[in-house]
């Protein structure tokens, strides 16, 4: 297995620093498995690369595990040639300090974004090329692949499940050697050394950077964790800690210091708070919640006798697993748990699953959908599901200056797509409406600034 690393930056020696190997010498490293060795075959002032070779042994591996069914495949495997797993734990262990974004003497130079270079000659990839490009893409990298053939003397057998890759942008080596280190193993998808429970620790330490808001989140860590559900949730929940709730509570927090005794009630608290009551005000006997997370508002809507259906729909398979566990769905009275139900589906597609419900909420989810597929999200919603009552809520981006620990111009949430203004909603809904013969009327969600109102923002629209 082979792992490039070039740069151009000036002096491109450089490199030799920030990977901690002198570029004169070719060193060897012992690995579990195997062993690594770095050298490089260009140091000059305007390149340098430095290559990583990691030679698995077959019979290492296999030696000791005493399963000794005779089977062939354990020695004559893909192991030593494919990049995978244990390229992650040669980069882990040779690289150390670069992945840790130490530059002994040169601290200065790990912070740096260079122009950087990684090619890896032969990769496994079983989704094929595509994973390799949702996988790398959206994290900066120009992603270039190729396919390998089955066999180069037979063309025509097609290729194989191995491709080339090339990876090329301009950010800090620590990143680029994080990226590799999860996504390699995530995408080759057969990790072959045990997955301790210390796993998430290395998980959480190398990704909480870049991948709370990485669309394929989820993808990568049930993969990366060998879907372990227990691992993969664990790690989850701490690489999305730091979300939109957290942001708000902990605002809300310093904003009332004289109020620490009676501690005011969370955002998040005040926004499910206010749909229900909305809810209950209505009279409405079954709600659908659209984009339902992890069941927050079902929960408390479960509480009430007066819903007769309750339905959750959620794109994501982990937050319904874990509404689910918060609702104690297989745990629930037979005749408590025919009135609720969790289903997997996209907003954005017409459902007949999501009609015939009096009520529709869609709690904090709009900004999660891309601008261009919020009209599929109106069409499927207003024109074709048509509740008599559907309640949006919404960040308000102008209240975004007073969160402190928020850069400007950032959003609360790494996923969001988009925050709007409360002009921008206004926008929005009056055009809903109008489209859909519904009038809506617009209300506050937490205690509201002068001038740039409160910090989330509803619709009621009714029919
Ligand atoms: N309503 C919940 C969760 C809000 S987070 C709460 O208030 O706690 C936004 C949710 O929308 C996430 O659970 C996400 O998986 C879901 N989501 C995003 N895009 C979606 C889509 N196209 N279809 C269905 N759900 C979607």
């Amino acid at each position: 297995m082979l792992l490039s690393i070039s740069t151009t930056h000036q002096p491109a020696t450089d490199l030799g620093y920030l990977l901690a190997k002198h570029p004169q010498r070719c060193q060897q490293f012992p690995l579990g498995f195997g062993q690594a060795q770095v050298w490089y075959p260009q140091a000059d002032v305007d390149r340098c690369e430095a290559m990583l070779y990691v030679d698995v042994d077959p019979v290492d591996l296999v030696r000791g595990k005493g399963d000794a069914e005779g089977a062939l495949s354990q020695y004559v495997n893909d192991r030593p040639y494919a990049a995978s797993s244990f390229l992650s734990v040669a980069i882990a262990r040779v690289y150390a300090s670069a992945l840790g974004g130490d530059c002994k003497g040169r601290p200065e130079l790990a912070q740096q974004a260079l122009p950087l270079v990684a090619e890896i000659p032969v990769l496994r990839s079983r989704g094929g090329a595509d994973w390799v490009h949702r996988c790398f893409g959206p994290l900066g990298h120009e992603v270039e692949t190729s396919a390998l053939p089955l066999d180069a003397t037979f063309p025509e057998w097609g290729d194989s499940a191995y491709l080339r890759l090339r990876l090329s942008g301009t950010m800090r080596l620590a990143s680029l050697l994080q990226h590799l280190y999860v996504l390699l193993p995530a995408i080759d998808g057969d990790r072959h050394h045990y997955i301790g429970d210390d796993e998430v620790d290395k998980l959480v330490a190398k990704a909480s950077e870049w991948l709370p808001g990485h669309p394929e989140r989820d993808w990568i860590v049930s993969r990366y964790l060998k879907r372990r559900r227990s691992l993969v949730r664990a790690a989850l929940a701490r690489l999305t800690e730091s979300d939109e709730t957290e942001l708000e509570e902990s605002e809300a927090a310093r904003e009332a210091p004289e109020q620490t005794l009676e501690r005011p009630l969370s955002l998040n608290e005040q926004r499910l708070q206010l749909v229900a009551e909305t809810l209950r005000a209505s009279c409405a006997q079954s709600v659908v919640d659209l984009g339902c997370g992890e069941g927050r508002l079902l929960a408390r809507l479960l509480d009430e006798r007066r819903y007769q259906r309750l339905l959750g729909v959620d794109v994501s398979l982990l937050a319904l697993e874990r509404a689910a566990e918060r609702l104690k769905l297989d745990r629930l009275p037979p005749l408590l748990r025919a009135r609720i139900d969790l289903k997997q589906g996209s907003l954005t597609y017409r459902d007949a699953r999501l009609a015939g419900f009096d009520a529709a909420c869609a709690v904090e989810v709009i900004e999660h959908l891309e601008a261009e597929r919020l009209l599929a999200f109106e069409t499927a919603v207003f024109a074709h599901a048509r509740p008599a009552l559907v309640l949006v809520t919404t960040p308000n981006a102008e209240y975004n200056a007073r969160f402190e620990t928020l850069p400007a111009g950032r959003f609360r949430h790494p996923d969001h797509r988009f925050e709007w203004t409360r002009a921008e909603f206004h926008a929005w809904a009056d055009g809903v409406a109008a489209r859909h013969g519904y009038a809506w009327e617009w209300a506050a969600i937490g205690a509201p600034d002068d001038a740039l109102g409160p910090p989330t923002q509803m619709a009621a629209f009714r029919r």
